[in-house]
């Protein structure tokens, strides 16, 4: 039976069904006017069941073990009496129509976990796969029940700064060959995220990888000096040893921990609620400006006359933005 109403919607969630979860992340996910309408209403009555869920991204250039990693991670936690949702980035529909991961079937393990919700989302170009309602998604898995919400995103684009803004901690998976992998590395990245893993640390890799987080730790030294906040930290993780699993884990309850004692996990949070309200103007402003058909039907002139010469930008950006304050008036 397909769900219908908000109650529905949210019946099924309270009761922490997997297909009404999966059904209403579609729902939220629509751009269907009647359906934005309802989900608009849902995520409403939804939102005193949520935020109760430690939240954490992944990020990492393709092919750095993150499916593999929240995969086996992931399971460990459920088997450790977690509940945990993941939303996922198949990136699938950015690279030339076809996964880059070939036909492998991302997450097996997890997929298999009673309690675990494993969800790939369309990468939407630009955004390096993170969906504009991944918030909303996560917001909808905690009212179903998940105390774990993993994001993934991949290693390009805006997508980490985005993620960054709607998690409470922030994975970086890096590989051995610091030298080699730092170049492929936003450095700022290093600024800010908590925990940065050297992955598949195991076999012939395992020094490697030792000297290879000796190297992050020195430059995060470099970078952070003795602040007094949470430095982020370096470990090696393999997906094969379970003991890395433990060291992951214990590194997030350290970090929630030591949010906690210092007022910050609610203060960080709020903070992230501004951030995504000045997003979603941004977005609305952009989506009406671009999408008025004043504005479209005038922008190709506008255009031409800056090429030719005919027009600065600060004129061809004031007689857009007159059309538009006009337009808007007269609505
Ligand atoms: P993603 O693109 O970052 O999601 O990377 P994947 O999880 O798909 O992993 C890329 C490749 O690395 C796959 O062939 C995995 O089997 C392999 N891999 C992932 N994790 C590990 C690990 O911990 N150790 C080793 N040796 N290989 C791994």
């Amino acid at each position: 039976m397909k769900l219908k109403t908000v109650q529905d919607y949210k019946q099924g969630l309270l009761e922490g069904k997997r297909t009404a979860l999966a059904q209403a992340i579609t729902l939220i996910e629509s751009k269907a006017p009647k359906h934005k309408v309802i989900a608009q209403q849902l995520i409403k009555e939804i939102y005193p069941h949520t935020g109760h869920s430690v939240r954490i991204g992944f990020t990492g250039v393709p092919g750095a073990g993150k499916s593999t990693l929240i995969d086996k991670f992931g399971s460990y936690l459920c088997k450790n009496g977690h509940s945990v949702a993941v939303l996922a980035v198949d990136p699938s529909s950015t690279l030339s129509g076809g996964s880059i991961l070939g036909d492998k079937t991302r997450m097996e393990l997890l997929t298999k976990q009673e309690n675990a919700f494993v969800r790939p989302s369309p990468s939407q170009g630009t955004l390096g796969g993170v969906h504009l309602k991944t918030r909303e998604a996560i917001f909808l898995c905690e009212a179903a029940g998940y105390n774990i919400i993993f994001v993934e995103t991949m290693g390009v684009g805006q997508g980490e700064m985005i993620v960054k803004e709607m998690v409470d901690f922030f994975v970086l998976l890096a590989l051995t060959g610091a030298g080699d992998d730092l170049q492929g590395i936003k450095k700022g990245l290093l600024e800010w995220v908590n925990l940065i893993c050297v992955n598949k640390a195991d076999g012939d890799n395992r020094l490697k990888a030792e000297v290879t987080a000796k190297e992050y730790e020195s430059i995060i030294g470099f970078l952070h000096g003795h602040s007094g906040g949470w430095n982020p930290q370096v470990i090696t993780t393999s997906a094969y040893e379970e003991a890395s699993f433990q060291d992951l884990w214990k590194k997030i309850c350290d970090y929630k921990e030591w949010m906690n004692k210092n007022d910050l996990f609610y203060t960080v949070r709020q903070k992230q609620m501004k951030a995504w309200l000045q997003a979603s103007v941004n977005e609305y402003l952009q989506e009406s400006f671009y999408e008025h058909p004043l504005v479209k039907q005038k922008l190709g002139d506008v255009e031409k006359q800056m090429m030719t010469g005919d027009a600065t930008m600060a004129e061809a950006l004031e007689h857009l933005i007159k059309i538009y304050q006009q337009a808007m008036k007269e609505m």
